[in-house]
Parts: structure tokens; C-alpha cells; sequence
């Protein structure tokens, strides 16, 4: 969609405290935060926003919808992101909801939750709710009181009365707030946010290896074994084997394997212990096995940073060079390459 505008409104405020925690965080606080955030976010991306309240203030629902219709009118380029946290009454519901307007089709509110979904939460539903007494109207004014050609939807981030998705929630709003983002800025563009993890599924297929397949997505048996609780090798033909994400074999990235040690890893990479420590923000020599570690990488003509798909045998030859005269030079005992790892080059 062409020129995106984004009215974002921080639910409750002022004397509407919203649903409130055992141990008294109110959700007008959380919205209001997690609204500020998301403010910025779209700001810093170049995009049209609009923030209702920017501070603890109370506001009717009619003061509301007039603000949200103020801001760039009754327009179909125009989305509304009502921020709430949902309460449940029991301290075991958990899960981020959305609810659209009968009004628009299903795909902001789909997309936003599959993007929280993503990032880790719960993904319960996206629904639309009607009015008990009049059901051609939406239940929630937000929906029915903006006009005939916004989008608004309620984003219920997850339970502010489950202590576990209360802890989530404020650990985790920002990585939250900008996948609703990207999940806003997905849809307008006419796209859909697609189920990360099924991207990082392996189905075994006949004749298929624990180190066949770590090869082929650059990783290594052990942390298949770790990532899926492998006792042993034995692959089953259609098992779902989960793969590291992208995040974990992101260049200038390791993980750490059984066995590793800082200076093992410091030689891999050509960089020195203290270097790992500083970038690493490590205070002892400790390291836990699928700990993310960062690495440096200084580029220059003569090494080689490894990159998604590379293998040995391309690289010497892209480098005018022998795969022998590679694992030579840099101490290789195997054709094994590590995303982001530095190779010397003669
Ligand atoms: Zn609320």
C-alpha cells in the first residue's frame, strides 16, 4: 500500500488503569511504553505515525476516536495498532491475540500475530468480535466507531495477570513492538509474514545423515542433537529435525559445540582470547555448550570471511589456491567451514 499512515493509540490511561498484575504493574503503563517504542520505530523508518497519548492521561472513547480520525482521517492507507495486554482472571492463560474489524479482511491481523509468533510468543488467535445486541457491528469501539475504511486492530500482547507472559512481555516488548512492525509494514506492501520455524525444519528423507544434513545447512551434528534431544544418530525417514536459525548461523557468529574452549575457538578465527572476551563481554573462560558467540571479522586481501554455501574447494579455486594449501595455511584437520569464519589466504 501506498503511503502507509499509522495511528498508534496506547490503551487505557489516566484514571483507566486497565488490567492491573498481582503485584500491580498496570497495563495503561505497558501500552504506553510499548506504544512510545513503536512511535520511534515507524518514525525511524521513514513512515508516517501518529501517537493518541504520550503520556498517563485519561481519555474518553469518543476523545479517542476523534483523535485517531484527526490524525489522517477515515482512509483505507490508514492502520490503526490499539495496544493492550490482556487479562484472563486465572494466572495460566498465555498468548498474544489480535482482533480485527468486521470491516477488513484478516491479513494485518494474521500477519501481526504470526510475527509475534516468530519472536517467540504464544500465538493464540485473530478473530473479529460482534456486538451481542447488534451483530453487524463490531464489539470493541475501536473497531466500530473509526470510520468505514481504516484498519484498525486490538494487539493483546499476551496476560498481564500470568506472571511468566507479564515476564516475557517486559523483557521482550521491543523485539515484539518491531516484528508488529515489520509485520505492518509487510502487509501494506501486500505480503505475508511467513512461519519462521518452518523455514528451519528438516524433513529426513530416505538416506539422509546427521552429518549429511548438518553439511548441508552448515552446522554440525552435535548441535542437531542438542537442538532436537538426539541420544543417538539414527535418523527416521519423515522425522522433523529442527534446524539452527538463521540468527544462530548468522555471519560473525559461533556456537558453541561440546569441547570447545575460547582458545580453540580464538586459533578457528584467527583472533586472540582477550578479543572473544571483549566482544563477547565474557568475564571468566566459561563457555556453555550453544552459547551464541560473536566474532570478529576484519576482512582484508588476505583472508576470506566463509559465508552461507561456501565450501573449500570453491574458495581455493576462486582464490587461484589448492584446498590442501587452504586447510594448510589455516590449520584445518577437516573440509568443515563455519559461517563467518576467517580463512588466511595465501
Ligand atoms: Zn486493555
Amino acid at each position: 500500500m501506498n503511503n502507509l499512515k499509522v495511528v498508534i493509540d496506547a490503551g487505557h490511561g489516566g484514571t483507566d488503569s486497565g488490567a492491573v498484575s498481582s503485584n500491580g504493574i498496570k497495563e495503561k503503563d505497558l501500552t504506553l511504553e510499548i506504544s512510545k517504542y513503536m512511535y520511534n520505530q515507524f518514525r525511524n523508518k521513514g513512515i508516517d505515525a501518529t501517537l493518541i497519548r504520550s503520556s498517563d492521561e485519561t481519555i474518553s472513547p469518543n476523545e479517542r476516536v476523534q483523535r485517531i480520525l484527526n490524525a489522517y482521517g477515515d482512509n483505507p492507507n490508514v492502520i490503526i495498532i490499539s495496544n493492550h495486554i490482556n487479562a484472563s482472571g486465572s494466572s495460566t492463560a498465555e498468548g498474544a491475540e489480535i482482533i480485527y474489524a468486521l470491516r477488513n479482511n484478516d491479513k494485518l491481523a494474521k500477519n501481526i500475530l504470526q510475527a509475534l509468533g516468530n519472536e517467540g510468543q504464544v500465538m493464540r488467535k485473530f478473530y473479529q468480535r460482534r456486538l451481542p445486541s447488534n451483530t453487524s457491528k463490531d464489539y470493541y469501539f475501536i473497531h466500530r466507531d473509526t470510520g468505514g475504511s481504516t484498519q484498525p486492530v486490538i494487539v493483546e500482547y499476551g496476560f498481564i495477570d500470568n506472571p511468566i507472559d507479564l515476564a516475557k512481555i517486559q523483557n521482550n516488548y521491543k523485539k515484539y513492538v518491531d516484528a508488529v512492525v515489520n509485520a505492518v509494514i509487510t502487509t501494506a506492501n501486500g505480503e505475508t509474514v511467513e512461519p519462521k520455524m518452518e523455514k528451519n525444519y528438516y524433513i529426513v528423507k530416505s538416506g539422509d545423515s546427521l552429518w549429511g544434513i548438518s553439511k548441508k545447512y552448515n552446522t554440525t551434528v552435535d548441535e542437531l542433537k542438542r537442538l532436537n534431544n538426539l541420544t543417538s544418530n539414527i535418523l527416521n525417514i519423515g522425522q522433523i529435525l529442527v534446524l539452527p536459525t538463521t540468527e544462530n548461523i548468522e555471519a560473525n557468529t559461533y556456537i558453541v559445540k561440546s569441547g570447545d574452549s575460547l582458545w580453540g575457538i580464538s586459533k578457528k578465527y584467527n583472533t586472540t582470547v582477550d578479543e572473544l572476551k571483549r566482544l563477547n563481554n565474557l568475564t571468566s573462560n566459561i563457555l556453555n555448550i550453544g552459547q551464541t558467540l560473536k566474532i570478529p571479522t576484519i576482512e582484508n586481501a588476505n583472508t576470506y570471511i566463509v559465508k552461507s554455501g561456501d565450501s573449500l574447494w570453491g574458495i581455493a579455486r576462486k582464490n587461484n589456491t589448492t584446498v590442501d594449501e587452504l586447510k594448510r595455511l589455516n590449520n584445518l584437520t577437516s573440509n568443515v567451514l563455519n559461517i563467518g569464519q576467517a580463512l588466511k589466504l595465501p
